[in-house]
């Protein structure tokens, strides 16, 4: 019999591509979504090849207590990617880091005691590394955000507590199995729904006028293909152990918008005034004031800033290979056109 996958928030960007890979290597797999009887908002999954004889949906919300207790009984491997990505809320605690880290407290006493479980994955992000980019340092497993709250990148915030959370369950309970975390930078690449993720919602920003100007910023960058390829790697690798920094790339905003117009959307109102001296960044971060609170703080602890990663340990340990960043963001912006978001190459 094959092994049981289950894949929390299974109909998410992320997750949808862990669905597809898994069934492709003959795994069975249990996704949860938040309501099952919803087909039509996981139709891209059922009609996965494999899935009418190996894929089982169920429902899960993150805040009810004991929502996977049924969900993970005979499963080998969990991976929990369920959790709000959305940088916009009223509520932080309430929209934010209560289903987030509830999330992952109700995954982790699910899995306690389940017989035959040999490790849960939790989609941890960079967002638990830091929040504030240090141009002389390349962050690594061993940096923790210490530095977003409720008020400041609250969802930087969710991501750090979530994160925490798992680890402090297994040092306090020992359970049979063990936990790692993926850590992924800003997940791109192309969609298997019309939905526009979070993430990729900046390249529709880029060449819909959003950004008046091209500041300093600079995008640590992964493709969603392979930071699903990197969960299933982390699931079954007998060695994987903590924290892995998923990231292929650190590109400068400038970078990106080169990279974009140059391969068909130069004719959009792709951004080309350069605001990424220091004189613009020093604009940048007053203009950041009249943005909203997400997007405020977000600015005034990354502009100006260099972001580097060091992703050694997902290569070493797990084999992970990265896609080029260039082809990435290319098949990202073929893809928002595809569905309609972004105008044609032109
Ligand atoms: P996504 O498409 O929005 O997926 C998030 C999933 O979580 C969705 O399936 C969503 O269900 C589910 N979810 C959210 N709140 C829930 C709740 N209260 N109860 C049950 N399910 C809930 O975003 P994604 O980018 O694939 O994110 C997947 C994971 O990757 C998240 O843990 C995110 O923090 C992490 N991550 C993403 C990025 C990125 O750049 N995209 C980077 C680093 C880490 P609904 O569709 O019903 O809302």
């Amino acid at each position: 019999m094959n092994e049981l996958v289950f894949v929390s928030g299974a109909s998410g960007f992320l997750a949808s591509y862990m669905v597809k890979q898994l069934l492709h290597e003959g795994y069975r797999v249990r996704g949860s979504v938040r309501d099952a009887k919803k087909t039509a908002s996981y139709a891209h999954l059922t009609e996965l090849p494999g899935a009418s004889e190996r894929l089982e949906m169920v429902s899960a919300e993150l805040t009810t207590p004991h929502a996977f207790n049924e969900h993970v009984k005979g499963v080998t491997y969990v991976l929990h990617t369920a959790s709000p990505y959305v940088l916009e809320v009223k509520d932080p605690q309430k929209d934010l880091v209560d289903p987030a880290v509830m999330g992952t407290r109700t995954m982790m006493e699910a899995c306690f005691g389940v017989e035959g479980l040999k490790r849960v994955v939790i989609t941890s992000s960079c967002a638990a590394v830091t929040d504030e980019p240090r141009s002389d340092h390349v962050f690594n497993e061993d940096d923790w955000n210490t530095t977003s709250t409720l008020d400041r990148n609250p969802y930087y915030f969710s991501k750090v507590q979530a994160e925490k959370a798992g680890w402090s369950f297994v040092e306090q309970k020992k359970p049979s199995w063990d936990l790692v975390a993926v850590n992924p930078a800003m997940v791109i690449g192309p969609s298997m729904t019309k939905a526009i993720n979070t993430s990729n919602q900046v390249f529709v920003d880029l060449v819909s006028g959003k950004y008046p100007a091209i500041v300093s910023l600079m995008w640590g960058l992964v493709d969603v293909r392979d930071v699903a390829d990197a969960h299933i790697r982390a699931m079954r690798e007998p060695k994987a152990k903590g924290r892995y920094v998923c990231v292929a790339e650190s590109l400068k905003m400038r970078d990106v918008v080169s990279i974009v117009a140059a391969n068909g959307w130069k004719k959009t109102k792709i951004p080309s005034l350069g605001l990424d001296s220091a004189l613009g960044t020093a604009i940048g971060r007053l203009a950041a004031y009249a943005q909203p609170k997400g997007v405020r703080s977000y600015l005034q602890t990354n502009l100006g800033r260099e972001l580097h990663y060091d992703n050694a340990k997902i290569k070493d340990d797990l084999g992970v290979s990265f896609r080029p960043t260039s082809e990435s963001i290319v098949e990202t912006m073929s893809d928002l056109a595809k569905w309609g978001h972004v105008p044609k190459m032109g």
